[in-house]
């Protein structure tokens, strides 16, 4: 139903991949973050969506929707307002990584997401994330990792964030890890996220070598897509396809409402038909291997 209703509804008739979202929205419960996020993917619809699910006993509730991708975070840090860690908090930020092999051998779990390095401070190559990285490379599930440097709110307040680490945040870190598991599936969030922002680096030539160097990265411009003056978000997408890589670019909301970035997208006059099917659907299928 949904699908078929996407191809209704949609300018571009597709239906449409959110690589982006999460459980939980801050400052919220987990019964109306739930009711927020289906309200989120029924305002334009999306058919699929990657949720990245923080604590052990909430994967069920997800997996009864089968438009759900669940994605599971790594490495999470503590935020000085509440000092508890950020995901799987009985673990210290590291869920038990039998627990986990057993979610991936099983299907219940097909990604790692949102990787919150520069949250956290681990940086992706220390060998704390190898465990789960060797995990991700042994059953070629993807991995999404926020990269850049903000949101300022959160991350540049002094303590905010305790363990906060900028340099984290720079995709060149993930050279050693796509060296030592080739082919990994990794997907860049929040591309263009800072740009033309006083005082935050939003690592765009670092960002565009890896694309360069690694044909299996691909991105999603989350929050830049939702928040950022059009001009930004746009510049950002001309830069990834005049530079051929156009067919790697993933639609993702962050939780932002799916139908007000789709429509910024649908302001964006130069993009094409086939550019939008691309960012909205193709990219992410091929990316995600769904069937349909
Ligand atoms: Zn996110």
């Amino acid at each position: 139903m949904s699908v078929l209703l996407a191809l209704a509804t949609a300018a571009v008739a597709v239906p449409i991949i959110d690589v982006h979202h999460h459980a939980i929205y801050p400052g919220m419960n987990a019964d109306d973050s739930f009711d927020r996020v289906m309200e989120n993917l029924d305002r334009r619809p999306v058919s699929r969506a990657v949720i990245e699910v923080k604590d052990y006993d909430q994967i069920d509730r997800w997996l009864e929707d089968e438009r759900f991708i669940i994605g599971v975070p790594v490495g999470c840090g503590r935020n000085a307002a509440e000092p508890i860690y950020e995901c799987f908090p009985e673990d210290e930020g590291w869920p038990d990584i039998g627990w986990l092999e057993e979610q991936i051998a099983s299907g219940r779990v097909q990604a790692l997401h949102e990787m919150p390095p520069f949250y956290s401070g681990w940086q992706i190559g220390n060998p704390r994330y190898d465990p789960y990285l060797a995990l991700a490379h042994r059953y070629d599930i993807p991995v999404g990792i926020h990269i850049g440097k903000g949101p300022p709110v959160f991350a540049h307040e002094p303590g905010m964030h305790l363990n906060y680490d900028p340099a984290a945040g720079n995709p060149a870190t993930l050279r050693p890890v796509l060296e030592k598991y080739p082919g990994l599936r990794v997907w860049l969030q929040h591309v263009g996220a800072g740009v033309g922002m006083e005082g935050i680096e939003p690592y765009t030539q670092e960002t565009m070598a890896l694309l360069a160097d690694y044909p299996n990265v691909y991105v999603d411009l989350s929050v830049t897509n939702a928040t950022h003056p059009l001009e930004v978000y746009s510049d950002e997408l001309r830069r990834l396809f005049d530079a051929g890589f156009g067919d790697r670019v993933m639609f993702g909301t962050d939780n932002y409402f799916s139908d007000e970035i789709i429509a910024r997208m649908d302001q964006i006059a130069w993009l094409t038909d086939d550019q939008k099917r691309a960012i909205l659907h193709d990219n992410a299928a091929r990316f995600l291997r769904l069937e349909d």
